[in-house]
């Protein structure tokens, strides 16, 4: 197949990557796990530079305190409780029809990630948590993929690229210490988050941009990527670059080999989330028929039902639910009390 390759003609007359390199862009398949603020824009800038398939997993629907830093978003997304995945690929194809973009509504977990993963040749860290970075490290030694981690808090961000062992060969690159090497054995807890220190819009694209910059040049196979990691606060006006420490011999991870965060019971399971006076219940297995449900609950309060999901506020609760069973419940904190919310009025 013959494929038009005008669209990027500014970027095939940038001699760091050329039109080999675009044709490799092109031909490359990138996982985007979380498609809030840092994965929509990762999103964004790899769509348009022309990343042939992108499948983007985001669990969590678009809400009007989003768009500030959510450069994808729309208010009609926000008033219509579009999930992010499906609104994030819509805006997407608008912009670029020739690739092919996935979303996936879904909580990536234990469960599914090699699922979602083993066809790719990158996965983009789109999260807002370690336990999940801590995951796809697992799932990037597994499979012998790299990954690019990315992260931003208030006004700073940092990020990495990571290629495992098994990976380097594939990229022409050599391998880098993992995730678990250079923050330790456990995922860093206890640190502010966006729902707790806020996190403003220029720091997102803007580390996303570095990202999705790092992750042409590992597809395309041109360019030095950065080896250690980057680190700025745009408050403070600080741009730093510093090297890792080598990989780790006794790294759980990548010197034995271990998988826990891979291993981990993904069974059914309630979470608070954090700072957002909310709860996220998940139940495997479950298919629901929504419009079913819907009409069950609406003798007790106001119920909206649209293809992906249910939403009924009850008492004082807002309960967003999905038909692969998963559940947002607003309201509280207590997974306790989220999970008899459930059980009284979906059921498991
Ligand atoms: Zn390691």
């Amino acid at each position: 197949m013959t494929i038009d390759l005008s669209r990027y003609q500014r970027q095939l007359i940038f001699s760091g990557l050329g039109e080999e390199g675009q044709r490799k862009l092109l031909s490359s398949r990138i996982v985007i796990v979380g498609c809030g603020a840092t994965g929509s824009s990762l999103a964004m800038l790899l769509a348009r530079a022309g990343a042939g398939f992108l499948r983007l997993i985001d669990r969590d629907f678009v809400e009007m305190n989003n768009l500030h830093r959510q450069m994808l978003f729309t208010e009609e997304d926000a008033e219509e409780g579009r999930p992010k995945a499906v609104a994030a690929a819509e805006h997407l194809r608008a912009a670029n029809s020739d690739i092919s973009i996935e979303p996936v509504v879904a909580d990536f977990d234990a469960g599914n990630a090699i699922a979602l993963t083993q066809d790719v040749d990158l996965i983009l860290d789109g999260t807002d948590n370690f336990e999940t970075r801590y995951l796809i490290n697992d799932v990037a030694l597994e499979l012998g993929l790299p990954w690019i981690y990315t992260g931003v808090v208030a006004s700073y961000g940092m990020g990495a690229t990571i290629i495992p062992d098994g990976a380097a060969r594939k990229v022409g690159r050599e391998a880098t210490p993992c995730l678990q090497c250079i923050l330790g054995p456990e995922p860093p807890g206890g640190g502010p988050t966006c729902d707790t220190a806020g996190v403003i819009g220029p720091i997102v694209t803007l580390m996303a941009s570095i990202s999705a910059a790092e992750a042409m040049k590992l597809l395309s196979g041109r360019g030095e990527i950065n080896r250690g990691m980057w680190m700025m606060d745009l408050w403070d006006n600080s741009f730093e670059q510093f090297g890792v420490a080598g990989r780790n011999p006794d790294c759980p991870a990548c010197g034995r080999g271990e998988r826990r965060f891979l291993t981990a019971d993904a069974g059914s399971r309630s979470v608070s989330l954090c700072g957002r006076n909310a709860v996220q219940i998940t139940n495997p297995g479950a298919q629901l028929s929504l419009p079913a449900i819907a009409r069950r609950l609406q003798a007790l309060g106001q119920v909206d039902v649209n293809e992906y999901l249910l939403r009924a506020h009850i008492d004082d609760y807002e309960i967003t639910l999905f038909a692969d069973g998963r559940a947002i419940i607003k309201g509280t904190e207590d997974p306790d009390l989220a999970r008899s919310l459930y059980a009284r009025y979906v059921g498991m």
